[in-house]
This record gives C-alpha cells, structure tokens and sequence, in this order.
C-alpha cells in the first residue's frame, strides 16, 4: 500500500455533510484538508444542457453504481437477506455533492421535542407508552442549542419560506407548529403551482393551517453570507433526480465547490473509495487515518490528524463496521452501538387524486408547494390513536416527465392495455395529483445495521445488510393519515380519489426517500450512542462522523438542514475548541 503525505484533516464522502466541513475547516483555518469522494468530478456547469429524464431520473445517472457495491435487505433478524440489485426505496448518490446534486431541496426543520423523544413523550405518556422493543432515544441535545445553526443553515440556503413562529410570536400563514425561529427565512416563499393552490384552499376550508413548504430551490436573486450569488428558481420541473439547469437549486457544488476550490489548503480526490479507517488501538485510542482505492485500483493510506466520515448513513456505518470500530450492536443482547437504530421516514401517497381540469403539472420544483403539519405537533395527544408521533400533509407541484408520470390512473379504469387504456392515460396524464404525507419513524431494537456474512462488494469486502421493517406504529399511523388526505381531495374537487393501500412489510420497490438514518448515532453516553452530539466518537476523539447516520430517530422532516446545522456545530466546537485543546469535546 502505497502511504501519501500526513494531512491534517480526512473527510471521507464529498456530499452536502463533507463540504461544508471542508469549507469550514479550510476558510476558517490553515489546516490542510483533503476530501475522497468515491464518485466522479462535478460541477454546477455540467446541468446547463441536461434535461434530460431517461437518464437522469430513470436510469439515475446520479446514483451509487449499485454492480459495484449495494446493501442486502431482509425483514427479520430470522431471514437471510438478499442484495438490492436496482434501486427503489432510497436513492443514494456518487459523485462530487454527493445527493446533494440531484435532491429535491425541502428544508423543513426537526420540532424541537424530536430531540428529547424519550424524555417528552415519557413524561406526556407515560413510562410504557412507547411501542414494545423501541429504542427510542434522546439526542444529548435542544432544539434551542442547535437554533443559531438551523439559522445559519437557511442563510446559506438562501431558504424560501413564511415563517410561523419567530422566538414564540405565532404568525398566520406560516407553521405556527413549528419550532421558533429566532429570524424570518431569507426569501420569501416559492410560487404556488395551481394544485398546491387547491391543496391549500381546501386545507384551509377544512380547519387546518396551511404553510408554503420552505424550498431551497429560491424564490428570487439572493447573496448568502459567504458571497454566494443565486438566482430565482424558473420552475421547470427539471428538479429532483437532476442537478439544476440554472444553479436555483441549493447544491453542494454551487454554494460550497466554490469557496473550496480557491483555497489552496484543501484538496478534493475522485475515485477515491475509502475501505478502512485506520487507528492506534487502546490504550491510545487515536484514527491514524483512512485506507482507500484510487482511481487506478491502486490502494493508499493518507495519514491525518483528525478523520471525518461524511459518506452518508450506509457507509458512515459500514465503515466502522469494517474497520472494527466500536462493538456492532447485537439486537440479541443489547451490547454494541455500531449499527443500532436503523431509521427511515414513513412516506405515503396517502391520496392519489383525479381531475376533470388540467393541471399543468409539467410546471414546478422539488420542494415549491403548501403544507399542513396539523398532526405534526407534540401537543396532540395520541394515547387514544393506537400509534404515537405524527407527521405533515404536503401537495406539490414537483414538475412531472412523460415516462415517470404517466399511466397512473383511476381504480375505477379497468383497462390495464388497448386503447381504452391509452385513452385514460392520456386523458390523466396532466390531471392527476398526489397529496403525500411524511412521518417519524420511531427506532426499534430489531432494525439495524450489520456486515454481511455472505455478500461482498467489487473489493471483497462485506457488504452492509438491513434488517428492517415497519411496525404496527407505523402502519396504523397510515391507516389514521389516509382518510384525512382523501377528505382535502374532495374538498379540493377531485373526481375519483386512489386512497393509499396500507403499509404492510418494507417495500424496498417504492421509493420511500432517501432519509435513512441511524447506525452511528449521537448520545449522552458511549453506553448507547458512538458519538457525542458534538459527532465526536466517544473512544477515537480525532475521529467525526457527520451526517443523518448520527441520528438516534427519524424526525417526519427532511433531514439535511439538522445534518448542515450539526456539521456547522461541530466546524465551531473543532476551529474554537478542539485544535487548541485535542481531545474529548464537553
Ligand atoms: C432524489 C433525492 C431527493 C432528496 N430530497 C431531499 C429534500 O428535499 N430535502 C432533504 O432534506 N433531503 C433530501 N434528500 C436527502 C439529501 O440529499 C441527503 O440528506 C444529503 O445529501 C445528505 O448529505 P451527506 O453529505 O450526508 O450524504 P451524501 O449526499 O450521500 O454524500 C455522501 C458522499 O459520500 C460518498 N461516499 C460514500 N461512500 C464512500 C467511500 N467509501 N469512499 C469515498 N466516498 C464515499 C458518496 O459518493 C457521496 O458523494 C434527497 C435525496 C435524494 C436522493
């Protein structure tokens, strides 16, 4: 093995999580920096041209290359797990932005009792409230330490929103269940697409309060505090799956590649696909640095001082599982960390909802659109619902293609081929909407994360395998959300509505999203989390992890505003604290 040059910082993963600690670290500092990232070059130039839905969206340029590495999958702990060979319920990216590229770009933020699930819902419900073998946890944190980082995070963004509650002051028009804000979004809300409009109006009739989704894809012309100058969004509808044609659309490569690529202290290497962190074993305890295959198949071992895993939750995981790391959690035993708490938000379709008028739904961006979090808030008592924790309803005009979109049709359609066939889907095409709904998805002991014993990926090694499966929690969760979002599609006028089936097993077909968390989860205590909420590994303390694989639980949120304020968070407690004092953060 071929040994580079000692650096002083390895972030492994060049996505939103890895970047912007690189741009933290080599702006803030004279630290030397290297980033590996295991897919290819990228920069926001590269979408000018690149409309293009056969291969982006559904051949899925953007993503992992799943011939060269995948997870395997299985339900229970009793079952041998199969790999995924194409991808469905999660998407994850490669290549320099990592996800961040081709995300949709929704930014809502956690509610603050998330952070204190365990605590909260005990105090509210009671010490046997929780659904049997959970592993629900609190994060060691607040919501209102972590306020000033969420805030920063939508000053980057550029975010585009109607904020409901600034420091406890309720505000009509904006989620006034949300957690306060101590400042309002830096844009205004996104354009509405004619059916959030409807969504919207009928949400309102029916009692509930509805609030434009906060979009990173922005409103209009915004400068954020690094300087960074974006325009407003066009609506194309070119969104999500793609990298922005006109750079609207927060992206790692247009608000964190530039800034990086000045500075002469950090360096970015391609096809650089770790395998191992190495380390000095007990008693010193330390990450020497991480081993990693080149470009050319060659394998190299970059020295540092300090290593960050930013490679998202699966390899966040799977590389301390490999490198022998920590205890891997035993679901049979309890022991362990490494691996526990596998997590992954409960989306549905919950109403499918058909038109008599066009919709022009080839119009839109990944997040522009309305939402209700009325079944959202921690003040709701559920204890009589059969399920806790909750969610929020959401239309929105996402911009539909021709392949993906159409042929989804009525139940009362009986015609499956021919030509009646083809007269409903041509009649639907542009008159059909969804209302979705997004959930928490509390952690139990039995979904985690382990090596595979059969399996291995290109490079021999093991494979990562879930076990994971949805719970009764989840399902009657589903069962409760479902009539509510076919009640809004009648008040909006549809003519027919498809209600959504019901949650039985994981479907690993459905694209649920890409919010997986859990695996190296941050805690109070090493006893049941791998990191502090500083991301600090609670045994290697010049080892980091960042990213949603910290997470103890899923929030309903999207998760990439709590993983950018956490790395924000972290950047200050290393440049403040930590270079001057090596060692364990308190
Ligand atoms: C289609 C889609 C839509 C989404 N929409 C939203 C949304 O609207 N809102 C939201 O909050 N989130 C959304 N997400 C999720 C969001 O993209 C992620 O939360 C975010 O990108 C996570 O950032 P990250 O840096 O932790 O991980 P990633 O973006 O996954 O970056 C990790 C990087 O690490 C690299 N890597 C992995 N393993 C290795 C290795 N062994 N060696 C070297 N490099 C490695 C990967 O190639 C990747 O580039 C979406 C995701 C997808 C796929």
């Amino acid at each position: 093995m071929k040994t580079l040059p000692a650096v002083d910082a390895v972030i492994v993963g060049g996505g939103w999580a890895g970047l912007l600690m690189a741009k933290e670290l080599g702006a803030r500092t004279s630290l030397s920096v290297v980033v590996l990232e295991r897919g290819p070059s990228r920069q926001s130039s590269d979408y000018a041209t690149d409309m293009d839905e056969l291969d982006y969206a559904i051949r899925l340029r953007m993503m992992q290359d799943l011939s060269s590495e995948t997870v395997t999958l299985r339900h229970d702990g009793s079952r041998s797990a199969v790999p995924l060979r194409q991808h469905g319920a999660f998407l994850p990216g490669a290549g320099v932005g990592g996800s961040g590229e081709h995300w949709n770009a929704q930014v809502p933020r956690f509610l603050p009792d998330c952070f204190e699930l365990l605590s909260k819902t005990t105090a509210r419900y009671g010490a046997n409230a929780l659904p049997e073998g959970h592993a629900v946890r609190d994060w060691g944190i607040t919501y209102a330490e972590l306020e000033p980082y969420y805030t920063r995070v939508d000053k980057l963004l550029g975010t585009s929103g109607q904020a409901g509650n600034i420091r406890g002051q309720l505000i009509d028009g904006g989620n006034i269940f949300e957690g306060w804000r101590s400042e309002p979004y830096p844009t205004p809300p996104t354009k509405v697409p004619y059916f959030a409009a409807l969504f919207r109006d009928a949400a309102k009739s029916l009692g509930y309060h509805p609030y434009p989704a906060p979009s990173a894809n922005i409103s209009r012309a915004y400068t954020n505090p690094d300087g960074i100058s974006r325009g407003g969004c066009t609506y194309c509808g070119f969104c999500g799956r793609f990298g922005c044609m006109v750079g609207a659309k927060a992206q790692p490569t247009n608000l964190l590649l530039p800034i990086i690529q000045k500075r002469k202290n950090v360096s970015l290497r391609t096809g650089a696909r770790v395998r191992r962190i190495l380390f000095e074993p007990a008693p010193k305890f330390a990450a020497r640095g991480v081993s990693y295959v080149d470009a050319r198949g060659q394998e190299v071992f970059q020295p540092a001082s300090v290593v960050f895993l930013a490679s998202w939750t699966f390899n966040n995981t799977r590389l301390l599982l490999l490198s022998g790391i920590g205890e891997p959690y035993d679901p049979a035993t309890g022991r362990g960390t490494v691996g526990s708490n596998l997590t992954h938000q409960v989306t549905l379709p919950a109403a499918t909802a058909f038109f008599d008028q066009p919709l022009n739904r080839f119009m839109g961006s990944g997040s522009a659109g309305f939402l209700f979090s009325d079944y959202d808030r921690d003040d709701l008592d559920r204890s009589s619902l059969g399920f806790l924790r909750g969610g929020y309803f959401g239309a929105r005009g996402y911009g539909f293609q021709p392949i993906g979109a159409f042929g989804v049709l009525p139940n009362s359609v009986k015609a499956t081929w021919g030509s009646d066939w083809k007269k409903a889907a041509v009649f639907f095409y542009d008159r059909t909407a969804t209302i979705g709904f997004a959930g928490e998805h509390l952690a139990y002991k039995t979904n985690l994360m382990d090596l595979d014993p059969v399996y291995k990926d290109t490079l021999g090694d093991p494979l990562l395998r879930l076990t994971l499966d949805w719970r009764d929690n989840e399902r009657r969760m589903a069962e409760f959300v479902t009539p509510i979002a076919v009640q809004v599609a009648r008040a909006m006028g549809a003519r027919e509505i498809n209600a959504f089936p019901g949650l039985r097993s994981y479907d690993a077909t459905r694209y649920n999203s890409t919010h997986v968390q859990g695996g190296t989860i941050m805690g109070d205590s090493p006893a049941h989390a791998v990191v502090s909420p500083y991301l600090q590994h609670w045994q290697l303390p010049n080892l980091f992890i960042l990213g949603g694989s910290t997470f103890p639980q899923n929030a309903s949120a999207n998760p990439t505003p709590t993983i950018l304020a956490f790395v924000y968070r972290t950047a200050d407690a290393i440049i403040d604290r930590y270079l001057k004092h090596p060692g364990p953060l308190a």
